[in-house]
């Protein structure tokens, strides 16, 4: 599909902002080619600045459960913002958005903020807080935001045992901060006990993803998150479950519902982020009442923001996540079932090895021969050729993918059945381009 006006903004883009984006993957860097300037989006269709149509299968990284421009939410926001758009006092409306993560999920008090990344940053100097200790176990393929204790990689020990210290993984992190992380691979029982063994009394807190989705879907193997929680319950550290990108979405309850609550265990602290601001910047984090006691103005730990619980954020999570019923849920689970079985089924026929994997209405699809992807080494052996001609045969069948290969797909309950016969009717021509890469 031509797309000059595209082109035309990116080299404007690229004079005025380092590499053209305000959030790098969107660059498309890893894929090639020229980032499409959306203009407008509604339902399950994203339209660019050209006038190029694509079902939208990023769903803005997760938050647009819904679809675009749902017309609740839609009517929702337009009276927030008549009504002022930030007032920088309580607003009634930051209390039902509480009440409702409350109603969903096991935490039991929620401080609202404005991004994921600000979340798992406050959870982490609030479960440092409660503790007195500094380190913090993370697992490699996992994402949390850009925070500096974060971004850390696993040291070259890790090759071996598994508990090296980290190393920061860009500049401008220092090594002081990212020698606070320890940095295990994921599902690996046997990495977790070693590095609570030689340093449990040190460790603060075990962050991790409920269920990956950043390094494409990896879901955790069968009691691997009870078995996270009751080993940070051992040593004293309290077990961080990130569901800024699952929370509200793989179910009513995010992750937690399909894991936790089935298996009797709660999380010391959540973070949340993505549906529950329904496309607007609202995230959060919160858990037991004795931890979230300790933050201020209650305790000592410090933490504020002058656009948190914006009345106009607050306004379409909190109509999101009321329109987010059953049948939501159900129409995404089926919806991405269809496309994750017929994805897989074109690169069989075309015989691409790839493997699918699922959890919940999050799915990707590694081009790689290996049986499964259980942590990130195995998922960075993937052939990243094979999936750059898919993602470009795709996009020029009007389908937009996430423009990386270590990413998941996400659907809506907006994806209709034309939305999703446009997106199978190009899957065999992007699997065979994927063939001949
Ligand atoms: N945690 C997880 C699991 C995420 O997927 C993300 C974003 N993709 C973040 C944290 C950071 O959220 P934000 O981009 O809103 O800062």
């Amino acid at each position: 599909m031509p797309h000059p006006e595209s082109d035309a903004w990116f080299a404007r883009a690229r004079a005025v902002t380092p590499g053209g984006v305000n959030s790098p993957v969107r660059a498309f860097a890893a894929v090639g080619g020229t980032p499409r300037f959306m203009a407008s989006g509604q339902g399950a269709w994203l339209r660019d600045v050209d006038g190029n149509e694509y079902v939208d299968l990023v769903c803005s990284w997760g938050p647009m459960l819904l679809g675009h421009a749902h017309p609740e939410v839609v009517a929702a926001v337009t009276a927030a913002v008549a009504r002022g758009t930030s007032y920088g006092t309580p607003t009634t409306t930051e209390v039902e958005l509480a009440e409702e993560i409350l109603g969903r999920t096991p935490v039991e008090r929620v401080r609202l903020v404005s991004s994921g990344t600000e979340a798992t940053m406050s959870a982490i100097r609030l479960a440092r807080g409660f503790t007195g200790r500094d380190l913090v176990v993370k697992f490699a393929g996992c994402y949390h935001g850009h925070v500096d204790s974060l971004l850390a990689s696993a040291g070259s020990g890790l090759a071996t045992l598994g508990i090296s210290l980290g190393v920061s993984t860009t500049p401008g992190v220092p090594e002081s901060s990212a020698a606070q992380t320890i940095v295990l691979p994921y599902n690996d029982r046997a990495a977790v006990e070693a590095a609570f063994a030689e340093h449990g009394d040190r460790i603060a807190c075990l962050v991790t993803e409920a269920s990956p989705g950043n390094m494409g879907v990896v879901p955790p193997a069968a009691g691997f998150n009870a078995f996270l929680a009751e080993t940070c319950r051992r040593h004293g550290a309290l077990f961080v479950s990130d569901e800024v990108m699952t929370g509200f979405r793989v179910s009513r309850q995010g992750q937690w519902g399909l894991d936790g609550a089935v298996e009797g265990w709660t999380p010391d602290l959540m973070t949340f982020g993505k549906v529950m601001g329904g496309g607007f910047p609202a995230a959060a984090f919160g858990g037991r009442a004795d931890v979230m006691a300790m933050l201020s103005p209650e305790g000592p730990v410090y933490q504020a923001g002058t656009l948190s619980g914006n009345p106009v954020a607050t306004a379409a999570g909190l109509a999101t996540l009321r329109l987010a019923t059953d049948e939501v849920y159900a129409r995404v689970d089926e919806v991405a079932g269809t496309i994750a079985a017929e994805a897989a089924k074109a690169l069989t026929a075309a015989g691409v090895p790839h493997v699918l994997q699922a959890n919940g209405n999050m799915f990707s699809i590694f081009f790689t021969d290996a049986p499964a992807v259980t942590d990130y080494a195995t998922a960075a052996g993937q052939d990243t050729g094979a999936f750059k001609a898919f993602f470009h045969a795709m996009l020029d069948r009007g389908v937009y993918l996430p423009p990386s290969a270590f990413e998941a797909w996400f659907c809506s309950s907006a994806h209709d059945d034309r939305a999703v016969q446009q997106v199978l009717d190009a899957l065999p021509a992007a699997a065979e381009a994927a063939a001949a890469a």
